[in-house]
């Protein structure tokens, strides 16, 4: 083995299959000047493990594109490379057993024109043609995705891994990165158990490992992993190779063809977590969990009943493997906004092989042109806040975020676990008046009032939503007479400093150099000419300014203010968020 160079432009940490997609795409890019790190072997974490669906109707248009690239991709890749994918488009039939699930699924098609995929609405009939083993007794109705696959995860990791090697990048197994060097705010290098190398940027995917790496260079990575299962079953008659990928969210359960048999997993709604990040055993090369029976049993209850075939067949293997799961469900990308130069693909919540092509696409095309090359607001490292790297509050949180998967997606769906855990001053009179609270950023915030006799709840349905009537009464009542909003949630950042002035008139839109305890409404827009964020600065001081925005939006609008202060300007960003309560008086 060659040993390690003293520098590097760019270090990936982690020869997972987002790490190996990072490097085959900076390679694609010019960046030819990259050192891979793996601790064990190439996909020995959690990717070698991985079902290998590769599901591409995503939530949001964004994501879709992404694994839309990650199919193209791991079709084309052999050609490329000379290795393998084991892709095959197999297509995936999604059944409802519910009225309700069924309009998700006629809405999922809806939003599947939307993004140039193939979508066909099938009757019970239908779906049992496609997938002859099926059940269909019970069902409404199923979706139909020609365009859907599988891929085998170990052999897309290499054969990207050959693709960036080709190109000039170099790749060390057996090299644990075991911590960073730092200078001002940037990370010089990093130190591993064969050496330390320098370097200019920091790539962190390390899985399920990467919130610890991040804390090595002060960064918060809000992940924590849970027990993620499936079973492979002996063969089975009538089951082919190009047998359609199941999905039986109702039953919280997908199958898919393996060598003339299934493989039989699911989203079971209230999940396992795993140990604490802080916690993960090393070495955890091509390992796997103790077998859950007890656990895996909705899923299983629910598989015998959709595919009865089942029921005589016998389980060859129990896969237990441990996946990292987010706050909110989505992956975590971007530059951290701790340090200048420190990036961050981690958090795939059980869709890594779907997204890695997409994601690491995308994540190379940020650090080659310093922005994010589309919009990537939903996975931005930047939508979390340090509360959310508690090691707690991810496990409460994650037992609910694995299950999300297969839930039915409301709309106005508010988490349940892990609250209350930040609140205004006043919440327990806003509380008395009967209010429904949501949650943002860790806030509890009222989304609406319930009538006295009312309970304060969504009750939640496809149709017209129970609280719009409650609602209506409060928008009268704000248009015709006065209305008080608790706004405490807001983020609040203290702009201030002998440039501060000269700073804001340069990112905002508006004119800021206002009289002091005027407030201005403002967009902030990029170099491409779209917006970062609209707030309202109000000058409190001749060089002091308080910008207000969105509860979501403070770490993002607090990295891009202090991104952009000059070498030698002076200016200092303190979010000042939980100083001060904020409240809204309105009406005529
Ligand atoms: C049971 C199961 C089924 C799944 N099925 C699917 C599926 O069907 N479709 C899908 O899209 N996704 C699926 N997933 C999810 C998918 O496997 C993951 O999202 C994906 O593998 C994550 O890839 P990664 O590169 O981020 O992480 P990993 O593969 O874990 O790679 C991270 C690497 O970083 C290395 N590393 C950690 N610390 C260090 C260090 N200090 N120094 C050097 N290296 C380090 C690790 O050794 C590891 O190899 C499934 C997951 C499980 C558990």
């Amino acid at each position: 083995m060659t040993s390690l160079p003293d520098r590097a432009h760019v270090v990936i940490i982690g020869g997972g299959i987002v790490g190996a997609s990072v490097a085959y795409h900076l390679a694609h890019l010019g960046f030819t000047d990259v050192v891979l790190l793996e601790q064990g072997q190439l996909s020995s974490g959690t990717t070698w493990h991985a079902a290998g669906l590769v599901g591409q109707l995503r939530a949001s248009e964004s994501g879709t594109r992404l694994v839309q690239y990650s199919a193209a991709l791991y079709q084309s890749l052999e050609a490329e490379t000379g290795l393998s994918t084991g892709y095959k488009e197999c297509g995936g039939v999604t059944v409802a057993r519910t009225p309700e699930r069924m309009v998700q699924l006629l809405r999922t098609a809806a939003a599947a024109e939307a993004f140039d995929l193939e979508c066909e609405i099938l009757t019970p009939a239908q779906a049992l043609e496609r997938v002859p083993i099926l059940e269909t007794g019970d069902l409404q109705g199923a979706i139909w995705l020609p365009r859907d696959g599988t891929a085998n995860p170990t052999d897309v990791t290499q054969s990207l891994a050959r693709g960036a090697r080709q190109l000039g990048a170099r790749i060390f197994e057996r090299t644990r990165v075991i911590g960073m060097t730092m200078s001002g705010g940037s990370v010089t290098g990093v130190r591993t158990d064969q050496g330390d190398i320098e370097a200019g940027i920091v790539v962190n995917c390390a899985g399920q490992w990467a919130k610890a790496i991040g804390a090595m260079a002060g960064v918060n990575v809000p992940l924590h992993s849970a027990e993620h299962f499936y079973v492979v079953t002996d063969q089975i008659e009538g089951v082919d190779r190009m047998m359609p990928i199941l999905r039986d969210p109702d039953g919280y359960t997908y199958m898919k063809e393996e060598v003339g048999g299934l493989v039989v997993g699911g989203f079971e709604p209230v999940a396992k977590p795993w140990v604490s990040p802080d916690q993960l055993p090393y070495p955890f090369e091509f390992q796997l969990l103790d077998e859950d029976w007890d656990h895996f049993e909705i899923l299983m209850e629910s598989a015998l009943h959709r595919v009865p075939v089942l029921q005589q067949t016998g389980i060859k293997k129990f896969y237990n493997g441990p996946e990292s799961f987010t706050p909110d469900n989505q992956f975590i990308l971007g530059r951290a906004p701790e340090v200048q130069n420190f990036f961050v693909a981690a958090g795939f919540n059980s869709v890594g092989i779907a997204s890695a092509g997409g994601a690491g696409r995308a994540l190379a095309q940020w650090i080659v042109g310093g922005e994010p090359p589309s919009d990537l607001v939903g996975v931005d490292i930047r939508r979390f806040a340090p509360f959310n790297g508690n090691n707690q509050w991810l496990r409460a949180r994650v037992g609910e975020v694995l299950g999300l998967h297969y839930s039915v997606p409301w709309p106005n769906r508010e988490f349940q676990t892990a609250r209350p855990f930040r609140r205004s001053a006043v919440h327990h009179l806003v509380e008395q008046a009967g209010a429904s609270f949501g949650s943002r950023m860790g806030w509890e915030r009222p989304n609406f009032f319930a009538p006295q006799g009312e309970s304060p709840a969504i009750d939640y349905s496809w149709g017209k939503q129970n609280w719009i009537p409650w609602v209506d009464a409060e928008q009268r009542a704000t248009r015709e007479a006065v209305a008080i909003f608790e706004q405490t949630s807001f983020g609040k950042l203290l702009v201030s400093g002998r440039d501060a002035t000269t700073l804001l008139q340069w990112l905002c839109t508006a004119d800021i150099d206002c009289a002091v305890g005027r407030a201005v409404y403002t967009g902030v827009l990029n170099e491409r000419g779209t917006y970062e964020a609209d707030v309202t600065v109000t000058r409190i001081a001749h060089d002091e300014y308080l910008w207000i925005t969105g509860s979501a939006s403070v770490n993002r609008d607090r990295d891009w203010i202090s991104r952009h202060i000059g070498p030698k300007q002076q200016v200092s960003v303190t979010d000042v968020t939980g100083a001060s309560a904020v409240f809204g008086v309105m009406g005529p």
